[in-house]
């Protein structure tokens, strides 16, 4: 059993449900959610004196307490329930047309713009021309890194707290993304059924690990139409291999992922960026999005793939800007959310951070180009006409002074156990640890 590596202490979440007022997990609380769920009553997260509407969905044998789609930002920036307005990351373009929640269900349906069924040919090409990593411009569909976006906010990896440092391990980040996946559904199938993320490696389960890996890769199996499974792993290396060229993937130490060589040949230009980052900064991991399929030979081959590359503490990173900023923040023990572009091109402006320890409206931390308009780097104000937006042109000027937090001390870290997909606050199971 792992350790709880992000649960430092209680939520500080407080819910009104039929007129009381419910702490998670204190006595009575489950027996209140589930006559929610029975009466279709919405409890009301308090972390604002008005009180914020969330629903109660089925989990398993329990139930779970959710925000409502698209209402994360009414919240309180320190409540768990807690989103940055969707317009401030990529997210705004896809929530509701390739992203949409069901209140009814508490399930996810994602429409994916790649084939998670083996195609004719070889890997995945796309047209030529332009940005190409994987991104799709228009929001109908999510791309894989638009996916690969979506499953990293919802593990709430993207969030950080103080209390974090030193605990978000890889066992960490695989439980809160196969947590997240739990109720997605994609191409009519269970998105969790899909995806694979490999297992922190050790030599004593290295037996059972590869036997639990060849069950769960049967979805991959060549048939009439071979279904591709996802993966999401740490790229240890990507180099030519006796034939061909291969993926090794941390973790995976008994099994490569096969790569052609025109696949091969484009990463070094659709990924130059993420490429660089990497290999000049030695505390940077790349993440890797891939569908893969398994041949007859039982070797994977990649179709498809995106790269990612994070902070030592697995937060997203689009370029040494980025990493300057999030180093100084966590240095400077702040908390904060990281804005992800989803579908969106490198160049589209979304908030690199917001910051959610400060007081009153959450601030927006924007970053631009030396002599950028200032109206593409973020609105003179946020959604709710409030919130501070930080600028700082890179490259003409030092970073600038950081908002300041509130002075009084900071709630005590969430759970983040408790937070995985969309605030699902469990009622009847407890925590994860
Ligand atoms: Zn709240």
């Amino acid at each position: 059993m792992e350790t709880p590596a992000q649960d430092i202490t209680a939520p500080a979440a407080i819910y009104e449900i039929a007129g009381r007022r419910f702490e998670i997990g204190s006595p009575g609380f489950a027996d209140a959610v589930a006559d929610a769920h029975a009466s279709h009553q919405r409890p009301r997260c308090l972390c604002l004196a008005e009180g914020v509407e969330m629903y109660v969905a089925r989990l398993g044998e329990g139930y779970i307490v959710k925000r409502m789609p698209d209402t994360g930002s009414h919240h309180a920036p320190d409540c768990p329930s807690y989103e940055p307005p969707a317009e401030f990351s990529g997210l705004g373009q896809v929530l509701g047309s390739a992203i949409t929640e069901d209140p009814a269900t508490g399930e996810t349906t994602l429409k994916l713009n790649f084939p998670l069924t083996k195609m004719p040919g070889r890997s995945i090409m796309p047209p030529a021309g332009g940005e190409i990593d994987s991104i799709s411009s228009s929001g109908a569909r999510l791309s894989l890194r638009g996916l690969l976006h979506y499953l990293w906010d919802q593990a709430e990896l993207t969030r950080w707290h103080p209390g974090f440092a030193g605990k978000r391990t890889w066992a960490t980040v695989r439980r809160h993304l196969l947590q997240a996946a739990e109720h997605m559904l994609a191409r009519g199938d269970a998105l969790r059924a899909r995806l694979y993320v490999p297992e922190p490696f050790s030599i004593a389960e290295r037996e059972a690990i590869n036997a639990r890996r060849q069950v769960h890769w049967q979805h991959a199996v060549p048939g009439k139409a071979q279904h591709l499974m996802l993966l999401i792993g740490e790229v240890k290396e990507i180099v030519s291999a006796r034939y061909g060229f291969k993926a090794v993937v941390k973790h995976m130490p008994d099994q490569a992922f096969a790569i052609d060589e025109q696949l091969y040949r484009r990463l070094g230009w659709r990924f130059e960026p993420e490429l660089a980052l990497w290999g000049a900064s030695d505390d940077i991991h790349m993440v890797m999005i891939a569908t893969f399929g398994v041949g007859r030979a039982g070797v994977p081959a990649i179709h498809e793939l995106c790269l990612m590359p994070v902070t030592r503490h697995w937060l997203p990173v689009a370029d040494g800007f980025e990493k300057l900023l999030l180093d100084r923040l966590v240095d400077q023990n702040r908390s904060f959310v990281k804005g992800l572009h989803y579908n969106l091109r490198r160049g589209d402006r979304i908030a690199s951070a917001v910051l959610t320890d400060c007081d009153g409206s959450a601030p927006m931390l924007f970053i631009g180009r030396a002599n950028a308009d200032e109206s593409l780097l973020g609105p003179e104000t946020g959604a709710a006409g409030e919130a501070p937006i930080w600028r700082w042109f890179r490259s003409s000027e030092p970073m600038p002074p950081l908002p300041l937090p509130r002075a009084h001390s900071p709630q005590p870290a969430p759970r983040q156990a408790e937070r995985a997909s969309g605030t699902a606050l469990t009622a009847a199971k407890g925590d994860d640890g």
